[in-house]
């Protein structure tokens, strides 16, 4: 079972329940479990679980090159570039990278052959293991982390899936920690998930983008859903009111309280402080794999 935990804003625990579901599985239930850190601009959930990594490689994305010695200068590769990534002025063309998504269309529509692809760099992809207890294996454990200065979040998410999940055994549980909002990465890390659960807290602000995720995991992308609400106590009842109203079951509520904030800020993961927070994770899941059937 894959399980993308998400959230439509940041700061809503999202990495919090995503960590101690991994360790509180890891723990209990199996020791074949893989978490992928999938926030690749700002990836921390290694903090909580201080991974010992053994394999690190590069991510790339492939952008066009030209070659000038067949390039007639047609113009054609940058009226079919959709996102303004190539231009041809007078006798050059101009190849914006941070631009370029590399659907490869320019390359396809060059009348002479003049573009190749080659890889460009992008990031970094990283596996090991992260231990749960001292007498327990641990779970697999992966992060990507974009280059500072890079826009292109959607490739690295890409192959940290492909080198992970798709190499793995199909049937272990996996947890993937998105990015928050509702833009391309968080996408593409929901994207082969037969499940999606949104962390939000109980205000105004935590209920709009809650919907807005809601749009994209449910609505554009089929997937079923469930709600975490962090907090619990703050705000009002407007998330309870707005799962209700559209059947989204909540399966786990986790108060405000100074001890868990001061933990998180500290590191420390929530089933630490609190090994009750075990029982419950583990009940969490449960009731995601009742849900996805
Ligand atoms: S489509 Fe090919 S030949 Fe035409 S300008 Fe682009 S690279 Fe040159
Ligand atoms: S690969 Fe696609 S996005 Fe990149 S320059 Fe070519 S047409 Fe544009």
């Amino acid at each position: 079972m894959i399980v993308t935990v998400a959230s439509g804003k940041g700061g809503t625990g999202k990495t919090t329940v995503a960590v101690n579901l991994a360790l509180s599985i890891g723990a209990e239930l199996c020791s074949d479990l893989l978490f992928l850190d999938c926030d690749v601009e700002e990836p921390n959930a290694g903090l909580f679980l201080n991974p010992v990594i053994e394999e690190r490689r590069e991510a790339s994305q492939m952008i066009p090159q030209v070659d000038l010695e067949t390039c007639t200068y047609c113009g054609r590769c940058a009226e079919v570039c959709q996102y303004h990534a190539i231009a041809v002025v007078g006798e050059k063309v101009l190849i914006f990278p941070e631009l370029c998504h590399a659907c490869g269309s320019c390359g396809l529509s060059c009348p002479t052959g003049a573009i190749h692809e080659v890889p460009d760099v992008i990031g970094t992809i990283e596996r090991g293991y992260a231990a749960v207890e001292e007498e327990n294996p641990g779970i697999e454990f992966a992060q990507g982390t974009l280059n500072v200065g890079e826009p292109m979040a959607v490739p690295i998410i890409r192959q940290l899936k492909q080198w992970t999940i798709s190499s793995g055994p199909d049937d272990r549980p996996v947890i993937l920690d998105a990015s928050p909002g509702t833009a391309c990465p968080v996408v593409e890390s929901m994207r082969g998930a037969d499940f999606v659960l949104m962390v939000t807290e109980p205000t105004p602000f935590g209920l709009h983008d809650l919907r807005l995720a809601v749009e994209v995991a449910r609505d554009e992308l089929g997937l079923p859903v469930g709600v975490v609400i962090n907090r619990d106590g703050v705000g009002d009842r407007g998330v309870d009111d707005y799962c209700a109203a559209e059947s989204i079951p909540i399966l786990m509520r986790i108060p405000l309280e100074r001890r868990i904030a001061e933990a998180y800020s500290e590191g420390t993961p929530l089933t630490t402080i609190q090994p009750a927070y075990r029982a419950r994770f583990v009940e969490l899941w449960q009731r995601i794999a009742d849900l996805v059937g």
